[in-house]
C-alpha cells in the first residue's frame, strides 16, 4: 500500500447500538451548517465542540451520531442557516480545514457534513413518502410503513493515472478552474466491475485503451457522496481522441512539464506525486 487517505475515518470506532440519549458532557460535537463546520480560531483550530450546542439559537436539534474516539463518542449537530457561533468559532469547508486541523480531525468533519446531508434527505421514505425514523443498530434510516432502509449513499468512482513511456495522461474537464489537469475519473456503473469501469471511462474521455490495471488506494470523497478508487494503468494503444463534453483537452506529460494539477488533499495528486517520485 503507497496511499494513506486523508479523509478516512480510520481511527474512529463505529459502535452500535448508539445509546438512546445524547449525553450533555463527556462527548465531542462537530457543529454543521449545510456543507460548512464550524472551527475554532487561533494557534491549534479544533472542529470539536465539548458541549453539547443545543444551546445555540439556531439548533435545529437534530444530531447524529459519528462514531467513538476511543471512549468518546462524536456527534454532528445541525445548525440553520443563519446561525451566528459564539467568539472564537467560524464557519470552514471541509477541504479548507486541509492543513489547519489534523486529518483526523478533517476526516471527521467530512464525516460530519455527510451524515447530517444524509440525515437531511431521509427524513422521509423514497418510495411511500412516510416519515423515517433513525435506527440504532446501524448507520439507516427505516420507513415503518414500507419496511424499506435507506443507508447513506455512497457514490464509488474510479480514478486512473496512464503512462506512456516517461509520460503521464492529463486531461482537462470544463469544470476546472483554468489550466488545471488531472487524471481521468468516473463513475461506476450498475453491473460493472472497477476494471471495466477503469477501461470504459479511459476509452470514453480520450479514446485510447490501456493494460496493466494496479490498485493504487482509495479515498472517501464527500462532496458530497464519492468514493474514489484510485488506479496507475500503462497505454496499450490508440490515438487519444477526446469526448469534447467530459474532457476539453488531453495530453502526455513529462514530468518536468507538468501543467497545474489538484491539490494535496486528492487521490489525483497522490497519483501523480507519487509517479513524479518514482521518475
Ligand atoms: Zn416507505
Amino acid at each position: 500500500m503507497v496511499y494513506t487517505a486523508k479523509l478516512s475515518t480510520g481511527q474512529l470506532a463505529f459502535l452500535f447500538p448508539v445509546p438512546d440519549a445524547i449525553p450533555v458532557r463527556g462527548a465531542l460535537w462537530v457543529v454543521v451548517r449545510k456543507n460548512e463546520v464550524a472551527v475554532t480560531d487561533g494557534k491549534q483550530p479544533t472542529i470539536f465542540c465539548t458541549e453539547k450546542p443545543e444551546v445555540l439559537p439556531g439548533s435545529s436539534g437534530r444530531m447524529q451520531y459519528l462514531g467513538h474516539q476511543k471512549t468518546i463518542p462524536c456527534y454532528a449537530a445541525e445548525v440553520a442557516a443563519g446561525t451566528e457561533l459564539p467568539h472564537g468559532w467560524e464557519y470552514s469547508g471541509v477541504r479548507e480545514l486541509f492543513g489547519r486541523v489534523p486529518d483526523e480531525e478533517l476526516a471527521i468533519a467530512a464525516l460530519a457534513v455527510q451524515i447530517m446531508d444524509f440525515d437531511r434527505t431521509t427524513r422521509f421514505c423514497g418510495r411511500c413518502g412516510a416519515k423515517t425514523r433513525q435506527l440504532r443498530t446501524e448507520r439507516a434510516k427505516f420507513c415503518s410503513d414500507c419496511n424499506l432502509i435507506t443507508y447513506p449513499r455512497l457514490s464509488p468512482a474510479i480514478i486512473v493515472l496512464v503512462r506512456h513511456g516517461d509520460k503521464i495522461l492529463l486531461a482537462r474537464s470544463p469544470h476546472f478552474p483554468a489550466g488545471l489537469h488531472s487524471t481521468i475519473a468516473g463513475f461506476v456503473e450498475p453491473g460493472e466491475n472497477l476494471e471495466h469501469a477503469v477501461h470504459r471511462e479511459v476509452f470514453e474521455e480520450v479514446g485510447i485503451t490501456v493494460k496493466n490495471i494496479c490498485y493504487f488506494g482509495s479515498e472517501p470523497w464527500p462532496f458530497p457522496h464519492s468514493f474514489m478508487i484510485g488506479f496507475v494503468a500503462d497505454y496499450a494503444g490508440g490515438e487519444i481522441t477526446i469526448d469534447n463534453h467530459e474532457i476539453v483537452s488531453a495530453e502526455w506529460f513529462h514530468r518536468d512539464n507538468l501543467p497545474p494539477i489538484p491539490s494535496p488533499l486528492s487521490i489525483s495528486r497522490a497519483l501523480i506525486d507519487h509517479w513524479v517520485e518514482r521518475h
